[in-house]
């Protein structure tokens, strides 16, 4: 059995009030172990750990150090490759095939990308001519912001942890790590990998616990806490931002999606087929990029419903372990209550369950865990609730379109903006159809393809600012000008 405690000033511990919930493994509904609440008493302790870290040993460490450290931290996290991927499978469930891939791979590249990256940042000067005649040198200087607090979702634990920690240690700041409740484990290992490499108490700490009246509005109204980056839903953002605005600190949202992906009839179609199987149903629909609306340009639709049907119902369930494995569960039974109600909605707001649209029957152990069935939905109107708003499970809807102009529009038509995919084989009307979206990232003939030096965010209710190299510095650092006269 786990257990996962708080880790404040680098030491593990547990919650000052003695509470714990569990952590349970979403394939099977077993309980893998506990994890320690943090209340705002330990989250204060946490806060107050990284700010005695930014006034001392990291404030006062050569940045070259400090990357050599982050460095070895994602030197760790490969070192401990194993250990990552099975606390991940059972956090989440996910198949070995595409957490053995993205998740701890991700996970380490992400803090290995910011202390090569940070490395060599230009810094931005100005000669000017003051009014006198003569001349002023203005240079920026850049500085961290301060203690850093770092709210997580479930979906990717430890790819969208490293992917905020990263910059913001590089950037100089120490942070203060929320990971999701349903998630609480690589968080913690990242904190086991920080002892090993000896990077100085305070400089990260984690303390688990839920998000209202509880860890991480405690975090997040902290008066210490310089700012809140935070990757979740929407509505939980609107919520952050009421919460910080007395302490008036910066926030960095990345938050949900209603992801169009629009298919010409001049597109590859073998490739648009499967690229549409994996932005509709990889990791069980729970990725923010999922498409959940799949426009397909009408000459074509029945046939790419059809093998849309082909790929979906070709998705293995399995033990996660397996390398077989294509789908796994839901992140928990909550969750799939949420889905399985979206499912019935479509039903009732009358769309045709091309495929799945249920729960499955897996036998044994499995019938405990979260496991729903990838499912394709047809028929309903752009109105429809399944259309607006996100599901965050394997489900889209395909409808049929005429005219660019007209599906441009009704791909736009959302209060969402994170991505889009777009397959045809005229470039010109792709990088147009670009061009008119009104979203954050858009991938033509491809999805889910990052270099991680691009910028990754949202528009609308999908997020504010941007994340990935350079953007990410900027949003962990404040530019101070400071002006000589010559
Ligand atoms: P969530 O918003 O429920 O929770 C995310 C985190 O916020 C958790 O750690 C939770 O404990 C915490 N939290 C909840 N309420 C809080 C509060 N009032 N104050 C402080 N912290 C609080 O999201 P989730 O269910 O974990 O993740 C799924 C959502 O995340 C989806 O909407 C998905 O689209 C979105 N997401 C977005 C991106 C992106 O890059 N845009 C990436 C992944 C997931």
């Amino acid at each position: 059995m786990s257990d996962r405690k708080l880790y404040i000033n680098g030491e593990f511990c547990s919650s000052s009030t003695g509470d714990t919930f569990a952590n349970i493994n979403p394939a099977t509904g077993a309980t893998n172990g506990i994890v320690h609440e943090a209340k705002a008493g330990d989250v204060d302790r946490a806060v107050q750990a990284a700010k005695a870290a930014l006034n001392g040993p990291w404030g006062t460490m050569p940045q070259a150090e400090r990357l050599k450290l982050l460095a070895a931290a994602a030197d760790g996290i490969r070192r401990r490759f194993d250990d990552f991927l099975a606390a991940e499978i059972q956090d989440t469930g996910k198949p070995v095939s595409w957490a053995s891939k993205i998740d701890i791979p991700r996970g380490a590249a992400n803090l290995q990308l910011f202390a090569d990256l940070t490395r060599n940042i230009p810094n931005e000067s100005y000669v000017s001519d003051t009014p006198d005649g003569g001349k002023a040198l203005n240079y920026a200087v850049r500085q961290p912001l301060g203690v850093v607090g770092v709210i997580c979702p479930w979906n990717l634990p430890l790819l969208l942890m490293t992917w905020k920690v990263g910059p913001a240690l590089a950037a100089g700041n120490t942070v203060v790590v929320k990971p999701s409740e349903e998630t609480p484990s690589t968080a913690t290992l990242l904190a086991e990998v920080m002892d090993e490499i000896g990077m100085p108490a305070g400089v990260y700490n984690v303390v688990h616990g839920f998000g209202p009246n509880s860890a991480g509005q405690a975090l997040v109204q902290h008066p210490d806490v310089a700012a809140i980056t935070f990757t979740g839903a929407s509505a939980t953002g609107q919520r952050i931002m009421a919460d910080a605005s007395p302490t008036l600190k910066p926030l960095s949202f990345e938050l949900g999606g209603k992801n169009p992906a629009i298919v010409f009839a001049d597109a590859d179609f073998d490739a648009a087929v499967a690229g549409t199987v994996r932005s509709a149903f990889s990791n069980c629909g729970q990725v923010c990029l999922c498409s959940e609306r799949v426009y397909v340009e009408r000459p074509i639709f029945d046939r790419f419903v059809a093998a849309l049907k082909q790929g979906a119902e070709a998705l293995k369930y399995g033990p996660p372990i397996d390398e077989s494995t294509g789908i796994g569960p839901l992140i928990s039974k909550q969750h799939r209550d949420k889905v399985v109600s979206y499912y019935e909605l479509a039903r009732a707001e009358g769309a045709t369950i091309v495929t799945g649209g249920g729960v499955p029957s897996l036998g044994e152990e499995w019938d405990a865990g979260s496991w729903v069935e990838p499912t394709i939905l047809t028929g309903l109107g752009d109105d429809a609730r399944c259309v607006r708003e996100e599901i965050f499970g394997p489900v889209c809807h395909v409808a049929p379109f005429d005219r660019e102009d007209e599906v441009i529009r009704r791909a736009n038509d959302t209060e969402y903006g994170l991505c889009a995919a777009v397959w045809t084989s005229d470039l010109q009307r792709g990088h147009r159809i670009a061009a008119a979206m009104d979203c954050g990232l858009v991938w033509l003939n491809s999805w889910f393809l990052r270099d991680l030096r691009t910028p990754f965010g949202g528009t609308g209710a999908s997020g504010i600012g941007r994340e990935g190299g350079i953007h990410s510095v900027n949003f962990y650092s404040e530019l101070k000008n400071v002006c000589v006269k010559l």
